[in-house]
């Protein structure tokens, strides 16, 4: 097994019991550590897990070995992708994540994580070390640091540091520059130049991800489709009458039945959303270019056209408008698997290990949140685009029950 493999299956162990633990409680102590920390330093990372409570902001707390320099960039990532993939299972608008080695917070990672992903504010980058010489241990450093991230998610003023003598850093048996390797020629600029560097990865890297994320706080306005796919006029002609089966048969007589249930299921969003082609939400267009698409495969099976493709059209679940190599695949959202339709682009996103950008609408009618459109709970949820049912039949029902609600009022 090479050094890096080990590495990795290493952080892939950490990562599960860390993320495991966090569900049953937002205080995770390594057990290879634990027995290592005094009585007063759980105390005090118990105590400001508490206080952090009161925030009512989610928070999440790892006390870990001595890991970081060993697995060095690695680490960056390990911890900034974990916070928000916590943040991310939940629904709060922010969450506050910190990992921190269990004897000195020289490796402690400090996010304040929203739906763009994890940032690193200002004065929790700043103490990884003390001004003289000593890295702050843990049970000043993980008080201060949560201090941090509640000041940064409310917009108030931040702690002041704590107040360490680092001229008389306790009983710790070990001299951090010697234990690390760091110890030749001038030790300060070593370990400053180091954590610098790393730092500055860091927020590199995270900005990247905020850039490349941006989609997930915006509502999607792209592509517009009413005219590049001609969906006004294309909507019209759903409405026409359908022609009868070129072959009659039980199999063509079914599908003249799903041609009938696609203009009523156009007939009930353009009634139930007569603004479908201006409506920041662009679920309806989207729902009406699945609709125009179905309807058109339709039409030509009941020709009998040899150009008709055997099977329906299929829609990426992500994105509808994404059509190319559209297959099977088993998505993990909110930790469960979801077996949808991917288009080729999506897949090989999610295999690279990155999150395709999906149709974001507004969390309500007229609400600026924006959440991905299956996180509601419409017709385009409920169907998926066709991944979970045809969409018409999800607008059909969706209307009859609409109407069954007006009826008892
Ligand atoms: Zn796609």
């Amino acid at each position: 097994m090479t050094e890096k493999t080990s590495t990795t299956e290493s952080l892939g162990r950490l990562r599960s019991r860390i993320r495991d633990a966090w569900d049953l409680d937002p205080v995770f102590i390594d057990p290879i550590i634990a027995p290592g920390l005094t009585k007063n330093q759980k105390l005090s990372v118990k105590r400001a897990s508490e206080n952090t409570a009161e925030s009512g902001i989610p928070h999440f707390i790892a006390i870990v070995p001595e890991i970081a320099l060993a697995v060095g960039d690695d680490w960056d990532r390990f911890t900034a992708d974990l916070a928000y993939v916590v943040h991310a299972d939940g629904d709060a608008e922010q969450s506050l994540v910190l990992f921190s080695e269990g004897a000195s917070a020289a490796a402690a990672r400090a996010y304040l994580v929203d739906d763009n992903g994890p940032v690193v504010p200002p004065d929790a980058a700043n103490l990884t070390r003390s001004a003289t010489d000593d890295f702050l241990p843990v049970e000043l450093s993980v008080p201060y640091l949560l201090g941090v991230l509640v000041a940064a998610a409310k917009g108030t003023q931040p702690p002041d540091p704590p107040d360490f003598d680092t001229r008389d850093p306790g009983d710790r048996s070990e001299d951090y520059i010697e234990a690390t390797g760091l110890g030749n020629g001038n030790p300060d600029v070593t370990v400053f130049g180091a954590a610098a560097v790393a730092a500055l990865g860091l927020s590199v890297w995270l900005m990247r991800r905020r850039e490349k994320y941006s989609w997930k706080t915006s509502l999607t306005t792209a592509p517009e489709l009413v005219r590049s796919a001609r969906l006004r006029s294309r909507a019209d002609q759903v409405l026409e009458p359908l022609p009868e089966p070129h072959e009659p048969s039980e199999e063509t007589w079914q599908l003249y039945d799903r041609g009938r249930r696609i203009q009523d299921a156009l007939r009930a969003l353009v009634e139930s959303h007569p603004d479908w082609a201006d409506n920041p939400d662009f679920a309806h267009r989207c729902g009406v270019f699945v609709l125009v698409s179905t309807d058109k495969w339709v039409r030509k099976r009941l020709r009998g056209s040899s150009s008709a493709d055997e099977e329906a059209p299929r829609f990426c679940f992500l994105f509808p408008h994404h059509r190319g190599g559209i297959e099977r695949f088993a998505l993990e959202q909110n930790r469960t698997m979801l077996r949808v339709d991917l288009c080729e682009h999506c897949r090989a996103e999610i295999n690279a290990g990155h999150e395709p950008e999906r149709l974001m609408v507004p969390k309500r009618p007229g609400s600026k949140r924006a959440v991905p459109y299956f996180r509601r709970s419409d017709a385009y949820a409920a169907s998926g685009f066709g991944s979970f049912q045809p969409l018409e039949d999800a607008l059909v029902e969706a209307q009859s029950v609409r109407a069954g609600q007006e009826r008892s009022r």
